[in-house]
């Protein structure tokens, strides 16, 4: 099909993230992709600074993700998971136990990041209606966060930053503190962690978990807050008889500098939900992980059983490429390439930091944000990278890349060098 027909027919027909319908700006179309560039269907090739929002780690077509999607598919592509299993989802669930947080022991393979977090939630509830405790059923979660467009996350989605204010009065009353203070390295505010007890100790009859996003809050604004913060939770939460998750799917697998971001703390939550990077950005898959204390409690209960069950649930496939994905992470010195992209971000963006309309400019691992006073003009912050020959998608006052760790030194220029360009223009 040529690209006009193309473009034509999917602003006819199909929905893209956020967007309105039928589509008001014609999304560029991408024909093939490998190693770190997307190849467009007009012949230019783009360097990829969003890993394809947070996934695409290794890149695009990497042999050894390639070849575990194919020898998989000679085997099989799907079968379901109720009373059958496979050798890919137990290996993958058996690794995940293996690298997360030890506590953590037992997992639900989820289709996606919304419904890991939907089970994680729906986990919490349950083991405390299991334990005879049914009122404690409400969240708490700070604000500034985003955990998914399903109707439970958005539920602990930051309650004004986000969209999803339009469904208040639908979505179940959480409880919300304010943002946690800004910078990995910032020290803990004691009046901000005195406001915190304060809530949980209130509401703690009433709430089943705190949820949130360690270290790094993503899509809710790109904000960094200072890991010790994971330790006055998990204390908090053990003091008062409340469960705590952790929401990793943006975090997981290396992007901070550590494995996982609760790492960097050491803490272990009741519940961690990991997702994105998991398959390499192969295919949709994430997994909710949970303690014995909670498997325990749930099968407890009058219905002994944690009942969710997706069509698609321990897909081979994608557990395939998320083995697969796993193993060339921990084969690979993702640690250096991490530190190595955090100093090239630093440098890179090092230019804008004193430019008018620059609010801050933060890196952490493999993150690097340019926050504006007022909100990005997309289109002409796009139209500024893809001349820089680079991929970004920023959103409200924010520019910002994830680069796939397998990005080199030159393409990493060329991404921070993009970015100077999207603030410049945008
Ligand atoms: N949680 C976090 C921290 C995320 O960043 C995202 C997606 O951006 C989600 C949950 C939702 O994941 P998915 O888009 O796979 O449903």
């Amino acid at each position: 099909m040529d690209v006009a027909s193309l473009t034509a027919l999917d602003r006819a027909h199909v929905w893209h993230p956020y967007g309105p319908m039928p589509g008001t700006r014609d999304p560029l179309v991408v024909e093939s992709a490998s190693g770190v560039r997307l190849r467009l269907a007009d012949g230019r090739d783009l360097v990829d600074g969003m890993s394809s929002w947070w996934a695409a780690i290794h890149g695009y077509r990497h042999p050894r993700l390639d070849a575990a999607v194919r020898d998989q598919l000679d085997r099989m592509s799907h079968v379901m998971f109720g009373g059958l299993t496979h050798e890919p989802a137990v290996r993958l669930a058996t690794k995940l136990v293996e690298i997360t947080p030890s506590p953590l022991r037992h997992v639900f393979l989820a289709d996606s990041g919304s419904v890991s977090i939907e089970v994680a939630i729906k986990m919490c509830l349950q083991y405390w209606l299991s334990v005879g405790r049914p009122e404690k059923r409400r969240l708490l979660t700070w604000r500034g966060g985003y955990h998914g467009d399903t109707f439970h996350p958005m539920s602990v989605c930051d309650p004004d930053g986000g969209m999803h204010s339009l469904w208040r009065g639908v979505l179940p009353e959480q409880v919300f503190v304010p943002t946690p203070p800004a910078g990995f390295d910032a020290g803990v505010d004691h009046d901000y962690v005195a406001l915190l007890a304060a809530l949980v100790e209130e509401n703690a009859d009433s709430l089943a978990a705190v949820i949130v996003e360690p270290v790094v809050q993503g899509a809710g604004g790109m904000r960094f807050h200072d890991p010790r913060y994971l330790h006055v939770l998990r204390e908090l939460t053990l003091t008062h008889d409340v469960l705590l998750i952790f929401d990793e799917i943006a975090t997981g697998f290396g992007r901070t500098g550590t494995l996982f971001a609760a790492d960097h703390a050491a803490v272990s939550p009741d519940v961690m939900c990991v997702g994105k990077a998991m398959t390499g950005g192969y295919l949709s898959m994430a997994a909710a992980l949970c303690t014995s204390e909670i498997a325990n409690g749930i099968s407890q209960g009058d219905l002994p059983v944690l009942a969710h069950g997706p069509t698609y649930m321990g897909n081979p496939l994608a557990a395939a490429v998320a083995n697969a994905s796993i193993d060339l992470l921990l084969d690979s010195d993702w640690a250096a390439d991490i530190r190595r992209i955090e100093a090239g971000l630093i440098a890179g963006l090092e230019p804008v930091v004193d430019l008018p309309g620059v609010v801050d400019v933060r890196v952490l691992g493999g993150i690097g944000v340019v926050q504006l006073d007022h909100p990005v003009d997309i289109a002409l912050a796009t139209k500024a990278t893809v001349a820089s020959g680079v991929w970004l998608r920023p959103f409200r006052d924010l520019i910002y890349t994830m680069p796939p760790y397998v990005t080199r030194d030159e393409d990493l220029a060329l991404i921070t060098k993009a970015l100077c360009a999207a603030v410049a223009a945008g």
